[in-house]
Formats: C-alpha cells, sequence, structure tokens
C-alpha cells in the first residue's frame, strides 16, 4: 500500500537503544527464522480513540518494523461487536497518519470471520474443541483454582458431530446467549488457567458494525488474534504485558494452524509468528482505558474524545502536542517489562523541547493591566523589534508598534516587592521586551484600592532596551501596544484530574478525582499578528507558555487558543 521509503518518522528512531524486543528480533533474524523479512501489526479495537499508550504501541510495532526494513499492517480487532464503529475505524488511521505513521496493509479482523469457523470446525473434527453446555458460574467453577486441577466439563468428550450440529446453531441465532459456547480440549490440569479448555467462541446476540446480522457467535481474542496475525504473515507479534500468560494459548492456536496446513508460506518458508510482551506506558494524573475514556466522554466531564484534557491522540493534537515530542516520550520510556508509571512532566518536558524549537513567538497578556508611559506624547509611536523564533535565525524578526498606553502582565507587577522580584514595582527599572526601559513613578488606584494604571517614564536613550551606559536592568517583561493589541479568547488547561492515580481516588470513583479547575478561559490582548494564527500552528506566547488555536472553536481571523503548555518546567530528573 505504501513504499518503503514512506515508512515511519525517521527510520532510526530506535537505533540507540537495544532493548529486548529488538535483541530477540535480531536473534530471529541470525538464526534464519521464517523468510528473513520482519512483518509486525497495531491491532487496535475499533472501540474508542486512541490515547497515548496506543501511540507507545504504535511507536514499537512501526518502530520495529521499521528498524528491520520490514512491513507493519494496521488491523481492526473487530471481533467484538458491541462499540466497534466505521468512525472509530476513520479517526484511528487518522490519528496514526498524524504520529507520522504510513501502514504498509490494511485489515479487517472481521474479513477473516469465515476462515476463523473453518478453523474452529476443523478443530471440532480433530477432537480438539467441543461445545460445552455449562453455565458460565459452573464454567467458572469446573475451571478452578491454579493450584488445583480442574475439573472436566461434563460436555468434554461429547461426539464431534453432537459439538457440530450444536456450533452451527449456535452461528444461526437459534441458541440464545450465554446458555453454550465452544472450548478449547486442551488441559483442565494445566497451572496456566488460561489453558484449562479455554471458551474459544461465544454467543453475543448484536450487530457487527461491518458484518451486520449474519453472525450471531464471535471469536475470542485469544483465538482470534493468533489466526489474525498468522493468516496476515506477521512474523513478531508485540504486545502488552497482560497477555504474557496468554502466550502458551497463543502458541498451541498456531501449532493448530500448522496442523491445518494454514500457516502462510513466504518463498518456501512457512512463516510462524510468535509473540512477546512488554510494559505498557502510564501516565500520572490521567486514566488510560478506552472506558473510562469513554465515560468521561459520555457523561460530558469533557468536550469529546478530543478535548485537550483527555491522553487520546487526537486531545493531544488539539491541545497543540506533536508527533516529535510524543514519539520522544516513548523513545525517552523505552521497552521494558519493568511495570512503571511515567510522570505527566516527562510527557510536558518532551513537548517543550520540541516547541522550543519550533514555535513562533508573539506577545500575549492574559491577567491585564494598564502601564502608561508619562513622557512618550499622545499620538507617538515607537517602532520595537522582536525576533520570530530566537532558535531559528530564518524566521527572521517582526516589528512592534509601542504607544504610550501598554497592557502588561497584573503577575509581573507588585506594589511591595518580595525579596527577589525585580520586574514592575515603583522606583525599579525594567525592560520591556525589544522597545524600551521604563522605570514605574506611581499608581492610580480605583475606590477599592486595586491598582489600575501604573505610570511612568521611559529613557529615550536606551534603543530597543538597551541602556546606552551598560547598566544593568534585571527584569524584563513582554507587552503589547493598548492601540493596536486586538483580544483573543484564551483556555488555560490544567491537569484532568488531581490524584497522580485517579483510580485510588478515596471514594473508589475516579470522577471525585476529576480537577474543577482543568480549564480556565480568559480574554487576553494579544499582538495584531495572532488574529491570523491557524489551528496546528505552535505559538510561544513570550514568558507565558506555548498556545495553538483550537481546531473547534476557532473562526478565520478569530482564533481561541488552546495552552499547550506552561513555560515553568516541573519535571523532576
Ligand atoms: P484499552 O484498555 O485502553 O481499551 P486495549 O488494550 O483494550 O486498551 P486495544 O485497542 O485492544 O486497546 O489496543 C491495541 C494495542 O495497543 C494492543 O496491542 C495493546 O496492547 C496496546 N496498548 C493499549 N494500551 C497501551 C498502553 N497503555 N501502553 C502500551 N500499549 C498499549
Ligand atoms: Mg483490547
Amino acid at each position: 500500500m505504501h513504499d518503503d521509503a514512506n515508512k515511519g518518522p525517521e527510520n532510526t528512531e530506535l537505533d540507540t537503544s537495544r532493548h529486548f524486543l529488538r535483541q530477540w528480533i535480531e536473534a530471529d533474524l541470525a538464526a534464519g527464522k521464517n523468510d528473513g523479512t520482519v512483518v509486525t501489526r497495531f491491532p487496535p479495537e475499533p472501540n474508542g480513540w486512541i490515547h497515548i499508550g496506543h501511540a507507545k504501541a504504535v511507536w514499537v510495532d512501526f518502530g520495529m518494523a521499521a528498524l528491520f526494513h520490514g512491513r507493519c499492517h494496521l488491523r481492526m480487532d473487530d471481533t467484538n461487536p458491541s462499540k466497534e464503529s466505521e468512525d472509530f475505524v476513520e479517526q484511528l488511521k487518522r490519528d496514526i497518519e498524524w504520529l507520522g505513521y504510513k501502514w504498509d496493509a490494511f485489515f479487517y479482523a472481521c474479513d477473516r470471520f469465515e476462515e476463523m469457523w473453518a478453523i474452529a470446525e476443523e478443530l471440532i473434527r480433530r477432537g480438539q474443541a467441543y461445545v460445552c453446555e455449562l453455565s458460565q458460574e459452573e464454567w467458572k467453577a469446573y475451571r478452578g483454582v491454579p493450584t488445583e486441577p480442574g475439573r472436566p466439563s461434563p460436555w468434554r468428550d461429547r461426539p464431534a458431530e453432537e459439538s457440530l450440529a450444536l456450533f452451527r446453531r449456535m452461528r444461526a441465532g437459534e441458541i440464545p446467549e450465554g446458555t453454550c459456547c465452544l472450548r478449547a480440549k486442551i488441559d483442565m490440569a494445566s497451572p496456566n488457567i488460561h489453558f484449562r479448555d479455554p471458551v474459544i467462541y461465544r454467543i453475543v446476540d448484536l450487530p457487527h458494525y461491518r458484518t451486520g446480522t449474519a453472525w450471531h457467535c464471535y471469536p475470542m481474542y485469544d483465538f482470534a488474534h493468533p489466526i489474525e496475525d498468522a493468516l496476515e504473515g506477521v512474523t513478531h507479534s508485540m504486545c502488552t504485558l497482560e497477555f504474557e500468560v496468554h502466550r502458551p494459548l497463543y502458541d498451541w492456536v498456531i501449532d493448530r494452524l500448522a496442523e491445518q496446513g494454514r500457516l502462510v508460506v513466504r518463498d518456501g518458508k512457512t512463516i510462524r509468528p510468535q509473540q512477546r510482551e512488554f510494559a505498557r506506558l502510564n501516565l500520572t494524573y490521567t486514566v488510560m482505558s478506552k472506558r473510562l475514556l469513554r465515560q468521561l466522554v459520555e457523561e460530558g466531564h469533557v468536550d469529546g474524545w478530543d478535548d485537550p484534557r483527555m491522553p487520546t491522540v487526537a486531545g493531544m493534537r488539539r491541545r497543540g502536542y506533536t508527533p516529535a515530542a510524543i514519539r520522544d516520550l516513548c523513545e525517552r520510556t523505552g521497552v521494558s517489562k519493568y511495570k512503571s508509571l511515567t510522570d505527566l512532566a516527562l510527557l510536558e518536558w518532551c513537548v517543550r523541547d520540541d516547541l522550543n524549537r519550533v514555535a513562533t513567538r508573539r506577545m500575549a497578556v492574559l491577567n491585564p493591566v494598564k502601564l502608561v508611559i508619562d513622557n512618550l506624547p499622545e499620538g507617538a509611536e515607537l517602532v520595537a523589534h522582536a525576533p520570530n523564533n530566537p532558535e531559528d535565525p530564518a524566521a527572521g524578526s517582526r516589528e512592534l508598534r509601542f504607544t504610550r498606553e501598554l497592557w502588561v502582565d497584573r503577575d509581573d507587577f507588585m506594589e511591595v516587592p518580595s525579596k527577589k522580584f525585580h520586574r514592575l514595582t515603583p522606583g525599579n527599572e525594567v525592560r520591556l521586551r525589544g522597545a524600551c526601559l521604563f522605570t514605574c513613578t506611581h499608581l492610580v488606584k480605583d475606590a477599592s484600592g486595586a491598582v489600575t494604571e501604573i505610570h511612568g517614564t521611559y529613557d529615550p536613550e536606551a534603543v530597543g532596551g538597551n541602556p546606552a551606559d551598560g547598566r544593568k536592568v534585571r527584569g524584563t517583561i513582554h507587552w503589547v501596544s493598548a492601540k493596536y493589541a486586538k483580544t483573543a479568547e484564551a483556555r488555560l488547561y490544567d491537569r484532568l484530574f488531581t490524584l497522580e492515580d485517579p483510580m485510588s481516588a478515596p471514594s473508589g470513583n475516579f470522577l471525585d478525582a476529576l480537577n474543577p479547575e482543568s480549564m480556565k478561559t480568559v480574554t487576553a490582548y494579544v499582538e495584531p499578528a495572532l488574529l491570523e494564527a491557524k489551528p496546528g500552528e505552535p505559538y510561544q506566547f513570550e514568558r507565558v507558555g506555548y498556545f495553538t488555536p483550537d481546531v473547534h472553536a476557532s473562526r478565520p481571523g478569530a482564533p481561541v487558543f488552546n495552552r499547550t503548555v506552561t513555560l515553568k518546567d516541573s519535571f523532576k530528573k
């Protein structure tokens, strides 16, 4: 579907780390396994929007294929009809492309239902599967606990013909949900509970978003997944640690496919997929299960799956995070089998690190107070110069008009300064970024005593804020001209939850850990040029933070800014 040159953002991005997955694949290649081609897959279930945890799996699956000049498939693991939809499929594709990856082939697992069915029937014929009529509770009781052997189902040794007939009635919808299922006949005494005649098909009376009402029973993940891998010719199937205990079952299914002569043959070599597991990415101050994210959306706690506070890929994009920053986080957290929790501050560090390189600098005042330059006549205008991005000389600079009345940030002012405060305070000289040096002489207050105007004088000799005599001016603040500034809404986001692990909320309900102040809206005074800002473009509001126009709320010429991240780094290395 896509050519090789298009694979992955940087084909070398995994080069520096020789983690265990990489060593595993290298060893297989050295041993001449399969046909020497590495084929991986990313297999999301289209039942929600992908989140940063999925992005980690995408990075592993696509990254490893790219590293070994192999192929990565995108597969919809759509074998469970509840909650799946084509809209989720389309969104998944958009998100993966935005992350910077291109799949070499695209599959729907449900396109193989007929073949899976044939494989299951063959198991029955070979005495390797049977229809079991135990209820779910009975089935669990028979299965037992790992420390003692389980008990065989009374249906375990029924004739294949009987199982086949029932299995077909299950498919046709003639048998009610929950009354029977198809089980693989493996080992009721195995210490691995997943080996004790696991269920491989169950009745689900729900329409499927692609196969409609054609099916009334569906394959279980443990049965479907190895089949999907095998039939696609996947060589290396990587997933998260919770599947480690399922691996013997994965291998069991692959063995049965080999017996049935169904493994893919490439270049005369039989392709036998193998599974390995790595630790999930977990982040502080958020939840990552799709079930919980869905609840946040459906109950209206957030503004949709792509709310900028959500850990979804689309939410992060809307907020202004970059694909490079997300890949950087994956790289820095690495691949291991060690269960860990990643500090959200590390992700923010990665975002800042990338945006610092690429963001256009602009001035905006979020908490305005008026500043009046008494020795600059009404109507006089000076021109200030400011670089568009000091990290990138090619970005050039811009002219800013500088007038008698300005807006500055109230947070840059203290009437009675604390010890280390070197910004606006009566009697102190500060630099107005790119423009001049200003000394506060007096204040104007309202009836309640609140400061409404900061008055003072500027030094006409200190052009651009550089004093002719070289005297030291410690504070530099940002400003906009009151005459020329425009207003724009800015949405200030904070963590969605107040607890590192929202699931540990004392009430037992993660919703109780929602941060009531996770979004504040302010009206900012901004440089006129910011009105032209478009969603997707990164800006640094100097000294404040990184911002980008919201994709839904912005109108041409009237952007609404999302704060991507503040400039303050809270990450402790
Ligand atoms: P969720 O619990 O969020 O619904 P899931 O595992 O059920 O996640 P899938 O769509 O089945 O969601 O996942 C697709 C792939 O993404 C799987 O291989 C899964 O292991 C991987 N994955 C999901 N969450 C994470 C995570 N936090 N870190 C790394 N990989 C993940
Ligand atoms: Mg899943």
